[in-house]
């Protein structure tokens, strides 16, 4: 399934592909957005012989189809299969693997994948090594015969440091390894990991794919024929699958990616270079600014080195004042996810990274004062003051309550 056409991938860019891979006019009536296709099960002629392509919903259905065609164009891959989520998408790559395999996974991967590599891969014989700095490690900690695949999420979650996806893959690829590559922060737009050499790029469509905070799903995009055959045997094995009507809602999400990736690049170097200049901010990680310890990797690995919408930053005064923050801004909702138009902020310490011991935490750079921004499509002069006249009022009330 998923397989794109090879007029699209060849010869057009990533808008006019965003636009109209995977999405053929409907045959019998000429509707130029593709019907939703509710229907469970597809008549057939005689035994086996089913009318058009389709038999049953869980192994294809039409509006899974074209959303799988139009990231896999998206992803410069031959294929792409989608699943409920994007933890499941993560399960299913895991258990393509033979019990006893091993993993070298980048250290700040997203809690959820933690969560699976530590307490579910290993009930399935599957172990898992975590590298904080895995460019330099990886090649020491690879076990031969037994590693069968790297794991990389770049940038980072919540510290937004980079990984250079190609020299990982250069080691890799010598040892006969597979590399995933976790792409959901950037999103296709800002960065394709397949051409930096990794072999399985995977999503959260939650996040910026889907675009408008309604749809929770995941894909998976690779070129392999015989990691095709694997992974499409599993999705339909597991059944793990998205529903047509939210394929139907992600594909028309990932319609307008390119333009929501652009504004919401634009808002977050906005944001990024005033909070930079704000005497409240101890520091900011944002991979589009110059003080970015690897604005080179961003040069290189993301289109134009863009940035992308997720920044964080540390503000004077502790947790008190981060917690502060995210209640005093007005734009910026407080709550977890990212990706969506609308701008959302959160202190991970505190939420998404709050099962992370304390000591490993900070260990990483997720201190009690850390923030962690989603910036949106909103107006940047908007969110700018947004963001300046909360950490005043910050300032404000720890000076009111005299614990400034
Ligand atoms: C949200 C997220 C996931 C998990 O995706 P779900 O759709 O919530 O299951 C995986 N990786 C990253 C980087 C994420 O942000």
């Amino acid at each position: 399934m998923g397989s794109t056409e090879n007029s699209h991938t060849t010869d057009r860019r990533f808008g006019t592909l965003a636009v109209h891979a995977g999405a053929p006019h409907d045959p019998s009536t000429g509707a130029v957005i593709a019907p939703i296709s509710l229907s469970t099960t597809f008549a057939q002629t005689s035994v086996g012989k089913p009318v058009g392509l389709y038999e049953y919903t869980r192994s294809a259905n039409p509006n899974r189809d074209n959303f799988e065609q139009s990231v896999a164009a998206l992803e410069n891959a031959k294929y792409a299969l989608a699943f409920s989520s994007g933890s499941a998408t993560t399960a299913v790559v895991l258990q393509s693997l033979a019990a006893g395999s091993h993993i070298v996974s980048v250290s700040d991967v997203y809690g959820g994948t933690h969560r699976y590599f530590t307490k579910v891969a290993a009930a399935h014989g599957v172990h898992v090594t975590f590298s904080p700095s895995i460019e330099l490690h990886v090649e020491d900690l690879i076990r031969p015969n037994e590693t069968k695949l790297i794991w990389i999420e770049t940038p980072s979650n919540p510290t937004l440091g980079l990984v250079d996806i190609q020299a990982v893959a250069d080691i890799a690829h010598r040892h006969g390894i597979l590399v995933v590559v976790d792409n959901t922060f950037m999103s296709p737009y800002v960065q394709n990991p397949l051409n930096n050499g990794a072999d399985i790029v995977v999503h959260s469509v939650t996040k910026y794919i889907n675009g408008h905070s309604d749809v929770c799903m995941g894909v998976a995009a690779f070129n392999s024929e015989s990691l095709n055959e694997r992974l499409s045997f599993l999705q339909n094995a597991i059944g793990a699958i998205p529903s047509p009507f939210d394929c139907w809602l992600a594909h028309r999400g990932l319609k307008t990616l390119h333009l929501r990736a652009r504004e919401a690049t634009k808002n977050a170097t906005a944001v990024a270079l005033a909070l930079e200049a704000s005497p409240h901010v101890l520091a900011v990680n944002y991979p589009g600014i110059d003080s970015h310890p690897h604005r080179a990797i961003a040069k290189k690995q993301h289109r134009d080195g863009m940035g992308g919408g997720m920044l964080s930053f540390r503000i004077k005064g502790g947790q008190k004042a981060a917690h502060d923050f995210c209640k005093f801004t007005k734009i910026f909702t407080l709550a977890e996810s990212l990706g969506g138009v609308e701008s959302l902020c959160e202190v991970p310490s505190s939420m998404t990274h709050a099962g992370i011991p304390k000591d490993q935490r900070e260990a990483a750079g997720v201190f009690d004062d850390l923030v962690r921004m989603s910036c949106g499509i909103e107006d940047s002069e908007d969110l700018k003051a947004d963001v300046l006249k909360a950490l005043e009022t910050v300032v404000k009330e720890a000076k009111i309550n005299g614990y400034a």
